[in-house]
Formats: C-alpha cells, structure tokens, sequence
C-alpha cells in the first residue's frame, strides 16, 4: 500500500557510470517537478554500486549537469559505494529469515537454468541451487564463490502506479529467485535501493518503466525487511529515432552535446513538450513548469525523442 503523504519525499537516483543523456533528464525533471510541486523534498544518491562502471568523476559530473538544468535537492547526497554495511545487515536479517540461499550457478548456468527472456530482457531462474543438497554445496564452495539469492514466495504482488494504474506480478512465476549480492560480493541493485529508500526517507519513487517489472521484487523486500512502502511512477520511455530505448551510447543525445547546442530552458522546454506540460517546446526553467505538472497530463505511451 502507498503511504499517504501530502508532501512526498522524490528522489535523483543516477547511474554514475557515465553522462547523463535525455532520457535520465527526463526522469530527473518529471521526479522533481512531481515532489516540488507537491511542496515535497527532493533527495540525490549516486548508484555508484558497480565498481567496474561508475567513475567519480561522472558522479561529480552528475551534480553539475542537474544543476545547470536547475534542478536541487535537499541534504547531502548518499554515495551507495559507502552504504555497503547497511547493505551487508539488510542482508544478514533476510539470511536470518531463511530468505536466501547461495546460487553457485556460472552465468552460462544461469542463462541455461533460466525461462526464455520476457520482453525487459529478465530471465526467470529455475532455482536449482535452492534444491541442491549440504554435500553438494559444500562440493562447489571448494570450486566457486556463489551469489546470493533470495527465494521469492508463490505470492502475486501488485501494486497502484501514479500513471500506469495497477500492476501486478506473480513473483515466483515471472521474476524468479533474484540474485540480491553478487558472486564478488557486489550487493544488487534491488536490495541496495530498498535499503537506500527507506534510510533516505523517500516516500515517492519516480523512474522510467523500464523498472516497472522491478517494483514488485522491491515492494516484497520491503516487507521481508520491515520497511515502509513509498509511493511509485513509471514514467513512458524516450526512443532513439531508431526506436531503440536511449542508451548511453547515443552521444547525440548526451548532455555534453547537447550543452554545446542548446540552453538548459530550451532543453528543459523539449521534455516539458513531449511531457505534455506545455503545448509548444519553448524555453522554460524548472521553476517556471512547477504550476503546470500534473500526473493526468503525463503520457503513457513511449516516445521517440527530438529536440526541435
Ligand atoms: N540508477 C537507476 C538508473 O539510473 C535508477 C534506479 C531507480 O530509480 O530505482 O537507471
């Protein structure tokens, strides 16, 4: 259940792992213009989780390209890289559950344990390490360090999204026992976020749905692990003309390109059009669309981005 609060708390929850391009500005503006409108907070954590991927100079890099779009946030910014105790006792109270066990699968195990792909790519485990026995185990600890997973109940969760309606999925069936910390001991996403939400306070959580799918796995960790449900928006997805989703490989469509070709009204301008917040893509600040957003003017369809 969402909690009811009239003033949310929203959060910026960049990837560092590189420059932001427009799809990540789309989520950020609409992520802030949801809580500020609403007279709420807005919180900033860097995923820099991926020790492989993220660098600190994109997180540095981060803060300056959502300032110079004109968008704040309150406090201090948590860094994941630093909240890995809190992870790691997020991890221990779902051991002490009886919620995980150690999955010594290699990643071709994996992909041949698991269901044909769904349409977001996440592939179903069969959970064939959860039926292994005490010697077989201890047979593959001697090979292999193995990944965590948790073993996610028979249990359909759904849940009321602020632009899709309801949702709901059935965990076992199409997620799967996930993997929440890594064969090098990296936490996953999905456990760091639930974590990271709840210590930070955020009682609204505004992203791009191609994270819809992960909602239910989080929802269920909340409740494993105590904690309160915020509130959640998946927000359409920007496509490439191509009518790929945008990635960071499309350097046309990052911010330091775009930042040598246009000012950030006149950017903030083309995602407040294509967000239905104004009719026609002119400059407009932050500040100035505050009085124009509301989630019923919001499209639900994707959209192949163009700056005009
Ligand atoms: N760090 C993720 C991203 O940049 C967002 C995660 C989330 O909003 O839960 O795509």
């Amino acid at each position: 259940m969402a909690q009811v609060t009239t003033k949310p708390t929203g959060r910026f929850a960049p990837s560092p792992s590189g420059r932001m391009h427009m799809g990540n500005l789309w989520s950020c503006l609409l992520a802030w213009l949801s809580a500020r409108s609403a007279g709420g907070r807005m919180v900033l954590r860097l995923e820099d989780l991926d020790p492989d991927r993220c660098r600190r100079e994109y997180c540095d890099q981060v803060m300056r390209d959502l300032e110079w779009l004109g968008l704040d946030w309150d406090g201090e910014p948590v860094w994941q890289s630093r909240r890995t105790e809190a992870y790691a006792e997020a991890f221990r109270t779902l051991e002490e559950r009886g919620l995980l066990y150690p999955c010594y699968c290699t990643r071709a195990e994996r992909l041949a344990a698991s269901a044909p792909h769904r349409s977001d790519g996440l592939q179903v485990y069969d959970g064939r390490c959860a039926r292994l026995t005490a010697e077989e185990r201890e047979g593959l600890e001697k090979s292999r360090r193995p990944a965590w997973r948790a073993s996610v109940p028979e249990k359909s969760i759904s849940f009321c999204d602020l632009l899709y309606g309801n949702y709901s999925e059935d965990l076992k069936k199409d997620c799967g026992d996930f993997i929440v910390r890594r064969s090098d001991g990296v936490y996953a996403y999905q456990l760091a976020v639930v974590v990271d939400d709840a210590m930070m306070g955020v009682t609204q959580v505004v992203r791009g749905s191609d994270l819809l799918s992960s909602t239910p796995r989080q929802l269920w960790l909340q409740e494993a692990l105590g904690l309160s449900h915020p509130e959640y928006g998946h927000l359409p997805l920007l496509l490439s003309s191509e009518g790929r989703r945008l990635a960071k490989r499309d350097r046309d469509l990052e911010l330091g390109e775009l930042q040598r070709q246009y000012a950030a009204p006149e950017i903030v301008g083309a995602l407040a059009c294509a967000a239905h917040l104004i009719d026609r893509p002119e400059a407009i600040t932050p500040q100035e669309l505050l009085p124009l957003f509301s989630w019923a003017k919001l499209p639900r369809e994707d959209l192949v981005w163009h700056m005009w």
